[in-house]
């Protein structure tokens, strides 16, 4: 079996999603294709949600008409069938009315999870009526019913591997199951989400839970490229990667994939392919356990981080010293991603600063604190490249010009972290692109 992923840009229109429904059935593979809400609808969502909790009501009226107005000429455009046009608009209503009938109702963390779940809802039950048009023999597989999370939020592989399999043996006949990504179940039994971009991680879970031959990424580009295309003008496509470089890309903000998404597949040693929708023949990216070549094959960047400077001459020899560190990070549940330290002073960075008020004040019982806001870690990654020659010296002449504030090198073979001021990371993936690649 293999599983299918389309992104947001691959089901926004209905022509894409057209192209979608020809793409799962180019071969006989039996599947799982699990689908993002249409393009714009998650943000769309978080900002009718804001709008609820800030109580302005008619604002988000407002917006879910808005959204509501796209789906009519969505589904106008999708289906010709009067009579699933009909049945396609009842569940428009069911799902508009909820959000209207939400309006009236006083905001809560779980009723904000119910309406950002509306999306994949949607999304999937349009494509569904769409192959019913098509007689494309199929089956809605909700993913409410099989994806769960524990009490720390985690993904339960155990559990949804148990409940999938049941549900897959219960239709053995059923050739194309579609599902929600993104969506899920928590411990307390609510609507929950993998956050946002989580539908990468939703098949990424699902591949491993049913030990997928293969699980295919399918998206508005052709696979992972050396830089982020957002910034850098000239950026190139990646054919090999392995599950850790893979990992350290979209862990330190190559977008193309959820933070997380690599896990499951790496566990359970399923490949990852990236593939474009908007151009199906061409190569992508293959993710395994083989990297292909060593060498740096690409850098990242990822914002909104904070630096934590925390100095004391009491440091100094003291064993025990970072423990007490680590637990105030541990106390509020915040991960540390980057760290280096002297002998008077350790810098550690977050990129969740939800409680940094009160990490701040639990930290200076150990000594000074200083916190810089608004920075990046641009991360340089590349199978062995710590061990790889050259690397160092063309990377510091590359950036020679940037103010860099920590280094992280040795941590891992596959990865060289830099931190900076956000207002410098255009420059530094520039800079890195013609220094590192050749690519200007
Ligand atoms: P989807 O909606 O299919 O999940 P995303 O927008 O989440 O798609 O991810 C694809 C986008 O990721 C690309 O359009 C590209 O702009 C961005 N991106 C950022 N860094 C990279 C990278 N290194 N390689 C490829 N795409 C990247
Ligand atoms: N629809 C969700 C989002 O926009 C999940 C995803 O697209 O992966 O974040
Ligand atoms: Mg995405």
């Amino acid at each position: 079996m293999k599983v299918m992923k389309f992104g947001g840009t691959s089901v926004g229109k209905p022509q894409r999603m057209k192209e979608v429904a020809k793409l799962i059935t180019a071969d006989d593979d039996r599947k799982i294709v699990v689908l993002s809400a249409l393009s714009g609808t998650t943000n769309a969502l978080v900002e009718i949600s804001s709008l609820i909790a800030a109580g302005d009501r008619n604002e988000a009226k407002q917006k879910i008409w808005e959204l509501e107005a796209l789906y009519y000429q969505f589904v106008d455009e999708l289906l010709s069938d009067d009579q699933l046009i009909s049945e396609a608009k009842k569940i428009l209503a069911e799902h508009f009315e909820f959000l209207t009938i939400i309006l009236k109702i006083s905001f809560s963390e779980a009723l904000n999870k119910d309406i950002l779940a509306q999306g994949e809802l949607l999304s999937t039950k349009l494509f569904c009526l769409y192959l019913e048009e098509q007689q494309i023999p199929h089956r809605l597989l909700p993913a409410l019913d099989f994806m769960t999370l524990d009490t720390q939020d985690e993904p339960q592989i155990g559990t949804i591997k148990v409940k999938l399999s049941q549900l897959l043996t219960k239709h053995k006949d059923t050739p194309i199951f579609i599902t929600q990504g993104y969506i899920t179940k928590n411990a307390k039994g609510e609507v929950d989400n993998l956050k946002r971009g989580g539908s990468d991680f939703s098949a990424s879970l699902i591949a491993a839970a049913i030990n997928a031959d293969v699980c295919e990424i399918w998206t508005d580009i052709d696979g992972m490229h050396n830089n982020d295309p957002r910034v850098v003008k000239t950026t190139r496509p990646i054919e090999q990667l392995s599950f850790e470089e893979a990992a350290e890309l979209a862990y330190f903000g190559a977008k193309i994939l959820h933070p997380a998404s690599i896990w499951p597949a790496q566990f359970y040693n399923v490949p990852v392919k990236l593939l474009n929708t908007m151009e199906p023949s061409a190569k992508g990216t293959l993710i395994t356990e083989q990297a292909g070549s060593t060498g740096v094959k690409a850098v990242a960047a990822k914002d909104n981080i904070t630096a934590i400077k925390i100095k004391s001459s009491r440091m100094l020899l003291a064993y025990g010293f970072l423990r007490k560190v680590f637990e105030v990070f541990e106390k509020y549940k915040t991960s540390i991603d980057m760290i280096t330290t002297s002998e008077v002073a350790v810098s550690v960075t977050i990129d969740n600063d939800i409680y940094l008020n009160e990490i701040t004040r639990e930290l200076e019982a150990y000594g000074t604190v200083e916190i810089d806001t608004n920075q990046s870690i641009v991360s340089i990654v590349g199978n062995e490249i710590t061990e790889t020659k050259e690397v160092m010296r063309k990377l510091f002449d590359a950036i020679h010009d940037i103010p860099v504030r920590m280094v992280s090198y040795g941590g891992s073979r596959h990865n060289i972290s830099l931190l900076i001021p956000r207002s410098f990371k255009d420059q530094t993936l520039g800079a890195l692109n013609a220094g590192l690649f050749g690519l200007e």
